[in-house]
């Protein structure tokens, strides 16, 4: 047991050879804490309030390894833009997994931590912004409660890393409940050893999926599982006009959390078509393709499943594309209950599709803020914006009253459930390049002081306002992946 309380039961150290390779971080020269999330620290039953900073630095960096470690690098692969490639941890660790005293496993993986056997032709090191977006909107979407990996620190190493330009170098510790990934059963799956496939396949039950363990069919189940919480999980996205932007299968998990905080971003005005990826120039990862891709890139999850599906390939691959096929529909259902969530509506009325398709219309026309066109209808906008008086927007809004009252509930009810479901503050592309640059010269004040806002997005603070405009709609926000 370290100083911190690691609790370390590594699990995925006694997989198979192939999985991984075992490896620790390369120190680094000076690590400096830049931060450190105490809350998550706390919730991870970790001891550290009697370490100082130089020791945090220390830990976060990988500089010290604790007792307990066994730190690997994880193999997988993935499709990247539609193209299959082998992958694996290039520029990250996982240092250990540690169990809560609720006996909850979490991966604690250190990324921008050196080389590994899977760096390929890059340097294994990531730079401070990034790594530090990356906590902005991590935390920013478990606030909004979307599963998510979590961040509980960021340090810079002291060391330079080149880019296009020298950029400082920065380690970010990484929590997820796992991180096996959609490509992690395609890198077994490419291997074509039934054996290895199988070790995946109960290795991901136990630690995800329980429930299943004793079922029949475990591979379809654990597909119609996935089905379900990526389901989910993307209509969570729609909700709240997150655009992941790189959802490529290696960045998919199989515990149905969030991850790679590369290129995202959160759409203000609303179009259906934004990409911010500087590199997705065909809008493959847009907003309104999200759903699209997450059936696609469920389906190579299935084509990995289908040896243990059922022995006969053709009556696999049947039963696994009709549980594929079962997406669309499952889709349909969720951002039909999400939207009339989100416009507090109770029960369902068969012209609810069009009230809510109208709404987005005109949202879409106009130019709208997507965030800020449902605080209007809660009333709790940052200021008044004439474009609400317009005659489409009024005429739509007694259509919306009207069915609310079709709702046979006390009348603030419906306020209750819009107020759950329509966060008042997103991480706006301006305040968290704001954040990042006064950061990036060590005035952490910005960075702190949106974190905090960005913790409970559903109630309104005194400082809630200033975080509800909207960036100018006529500057471009482009994002890169930031390797
Ligand atoms: P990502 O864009 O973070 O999903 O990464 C895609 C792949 O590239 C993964 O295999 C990463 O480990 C690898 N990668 C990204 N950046 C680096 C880097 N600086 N050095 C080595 N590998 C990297
Ligand atoms: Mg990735």
């Amino acid at each position: 047991m370290s100083k911190i309380n690691w609790n370390f039961k590594n699990t995925y150290f006694n997989l198979p050879k192939s999985f991984k390779e075992d490896i620790n971080p390369v120190p680094v020269k000076n690590p400096d804490l830049v931060m450190f999330n105490e809350s998550l620290a706390s919730e991870l039953n970790l001891n550290y309030s009697t370490i100082d900073k130089k020791e945090l630095s220390k830990i976060f960096s990988g500089n010290v390894l604790p007792n307990g470690s066994n730190s690997i690098a994880q193999a997988y692969a993935g499709h990247q833009f539609g193209h299959f490639t082998m992958l694996g941890d290039g520029r990250a660790v996982l240092i250990g997994e540690h169990t809560t005293q609720t006996n909850k496993k979490y991966d604690i993986q250190f990324k921008g931590s050196g080389k590994t056997a899977f760096s390929r032709n890059g340097d294994g090191r990531a730079a401070l912004g990034p790594m530090l977006r990356e906590y902005i909107i991590s935390e920013a979407m478990n606030g909004l409660n979307i599963p998510t990996t979590r961040s509980l620190a960021v340090i810079k190493t002291g060391e330079d890393i080149h880019r296009e330009t020298a950029l400082q170098g920065a380690i970010l510790t990484r929590v997820a409940s796992s991180h096996i990934r959609v490509g992690t059963f395609q890198y077994i799956a490419a291997r074509q050893k039934e054996d290895e496939l199988k070790i995946l396949l109960d290795y991901t039950i136990d630690r995800h999926y329980p429930e299943i363990k004793d079922s029949k069919n475990q591979a379809l189940n654990l597909l119609s599982l996935l089905i379900e919480r990526q389901c989910d999980l993307v209509v969570n996205w729609m909700r709240v006009g997150f655009i992941h932007g790189v959802m490529n299968t290696d960045n998919m998990t199989i515990s149905g959390e969030t991850i790679d905080y590369g290129p995202c971003a959160f759409m203000d005005t609303y179009d259906p078509k934004t990409v911010f990826s500087s590199i997705d120039q065909m809008g493959r990862y847009a907003y309104c393709n999200q759903p699209i891709i997450t059936k696609w890139n469920l389906a190579r999850f299935a084509e990995c499943l289908v040896p243990l599906i059922d022995k006969n390939q053709d009556k696999a691959v049947k039963i696994a594309t009709k549980t594929i096929n079962s997406f669309e529909k499952k889709y349909e259902e969720k951002w039909m209950k999400m939207m009339r969530d989100k416009l507090g509506l109770f029960g369902s009325d068969h012209k609810d599709k069009f009230l809510i398709l109208d709404l987005l219309t005109w949202m879409h026309e106009k130019k709208a803020d997507y965030t800020n066109t449902f605080c209007n209808l809660m009333d709790l906008a940052p200021k008044k914006d004439n474009l609400f008086d317009d005659n489409g927007f009024v005429n739509w809004k007694k259509r919306w009253v009207d069915r609310l009252s079709k709702n046979n509930s006390s009348s603030k009810k419906y306020l209750e459930i819009m107020k759950k479901n329509n966060p008042l503050v997103i991480p706006r592309n301006h305040k968290v390049e704001e954040a990042l640059e006064a950061a990036e010269k060590n005035d952490l004040k910005p960075i702190t002081q949106l974190l905090e806002i960005l913790k409970d997005p559903y109630t309104q603070k005194e400082d809630t306002p200033n975080y509800q405009i909207p960036s100018r709609s006529d500057e471009k926000y482009q994002t890169f992946c930031g390797t």
